[in-house]
């Protein structure tokens, strides 16, 4: 056992955390207040390789043998920064890239993978709607055969960077009366007619753009199905599997951004002739804090780790970081609040942006609950949760 990250992995955290500080943390304030989208900041992401470790060079990526690793340790770094650049490792990398080069064929991962993981094109993926957001399989999205190809109607919500989407993985039913067998996968090209799209306001992430989509009419070409017809539920949780590497990544970073923040103030701020640090119930907040970030790091670090060795079904352990990640995220946000008092409170300062980031990451990806379901049910010997 070993825990100590390469040397290559070790200088590309330092490159990120640099990245970061100069190009993420002066401006994710402002960008937040103006729901601005940092479009130009995710190209420079795709341009230095970060949405790239696991991929084949051929395809782009940089081969990395701990490429899903690679991925937790930029994720953290950029979520540190800003929550809402953090889901760009989502949409160019775990949910949309990696999915086409697990399930597509040969000439889909040429045609999309290099674009998508140098972000010269953006992704999504589409699996909420109005009436199904926990419950996947309620979704009611479809993708008709027609002729060569598909038709797809439906509406879905709630999706990071839709609307600014070159490219997305849709989840929609070729056949309904098959039940879950009768769900495929679609890459479906944003700019295609019949496909509009309307940006959602939200309490955090607010330079993420989060939208709407509707689909009327839409004629998918045949070679846009992923993997095979019905494959949609396998792609679809095994997808899931992956993008929660990155939301407990993201929590990750976010909680060592509201530990940092506490800890300065600690220092700094005087109450009673002394800095606020040396009082013991402020000492507890740091010190519980400081634990549970080690604690989600490594639960999210095994998680990478056995998937860079081939275990992509690994659903218990990834469970786990995504559960511990997103409540540690929102515990830290707390607690750092606590200690800043007012000053936490003001938007002057960034901790208000992780407040309210903070929030997100007991949401997306399946919920605190939904993690501790699949917990629970593996536990209990209901549901194997590794299958
Ligand atoms: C900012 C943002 C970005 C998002 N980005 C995307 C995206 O890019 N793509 C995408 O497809 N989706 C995206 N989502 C949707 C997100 O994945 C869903 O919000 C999430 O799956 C939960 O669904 P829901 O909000 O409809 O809650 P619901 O499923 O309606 O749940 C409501 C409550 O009931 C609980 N609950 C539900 N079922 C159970 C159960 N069986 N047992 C116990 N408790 C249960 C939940 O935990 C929750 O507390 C995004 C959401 C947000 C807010």
């Amino acid at each position: 056992m070993d825990f100590e990250l390469s040397e290559e992995l070790q200088a590309m955290r330092q490159s990120a955390r640099d990245f970061t500080e100069k190009e993420i943390v002066p401006h994710a304030d402002k960008w937040d207040e103006e729901h601005y989208f940092p479009i130009e900041v995710i190209r420079q992401m795709g341009e230095l390789g970060y949405f790239g470790t696991p991929f084949p060079e051929e395809l782009g990526g940089s081969a990395m043998e701990d490429g899903m690793l690679a991925q937790a340790v930029l994720c953290e770094e950029i979520g540190r920064g800003s929550s809402s650049v953090r889901v760009a490792f989502n949409t160019q990398c775990l949910g949309t890239a990696l999915s086409i080069w697990r399930h597509g064929n040969e000439e889909q991962k040429r045609k999309w993978i290099p674009d998508i993981i140098s972000a010269r094109k953006i992704g999504c993926f589409a699996i909420t709607e109005p009436n199904a957001g926990s419950d996947v399989l309620a979704l009611r999205a479809t993708a008709r055969p027609d002729g060569d190809g598909y038709v797809l109607n439906g509406s879905k919500i709630w999706i990071s960077f839709a609307s600014r989407a070159d490219v997305a993985i849709v989840y929609a039913y070729h056949d309904r009366s098959a039940g879950s067998k009768g769900l495929s996968a679609f890459v479906v090209d944003m700019h295609s007619d019949g496909v509009s799209t309307r940006d959602l306001d939200k309490l955090g992430t607010r330079s993420s753009p989060t939208s709407e989509i509707s689909f009327e009419d839409v004629r998918l070409p045949g070679d846009a199905l992923l993997g095979k017809l019905g494959d949609g539920v396998k792609i679809c949780f095994g997808s899931l599997n992956q993008t929660r590497l990155g939301c407990a990544s993201g929590g990750v970073g976010l909680a060592r951004a509201c530990l940092e923040a506490a800890v300065r103030y600690c220092n700094e701020r005087e109450q009673f002739g002394k800095p606020v640090g040396k009082f013991q119930m402020n000492q507890e907040l740091i010190g519980q804090m400081a634990a549970q970030i080690e604690a989600a790091r490594w639960l999210t670090y095994r998680a990478a780790w056995q998937k860079d060795r081939g275990q992509f079904g690994n659903t218990l352990e990834t469970s786990y970081a995504k559960y511990v990640a997103a409540e540690t995220a929102a515990f830290c946000a707390h607690q750092a609040m606590k200690i800043l008092g007012a000053y936490g409170y003001s938007t002057e300062y960034p901790l208000a942006r992780f407040f309210r980031d903070a929030v997100l990451y007991q949401i997306v990806e399946g919920t605190v609950n939904v993690q501790k379901m699949i917990i629970a049910l593996d536990q209990l010997g209901y549901r194997k949760a590794n299958r």
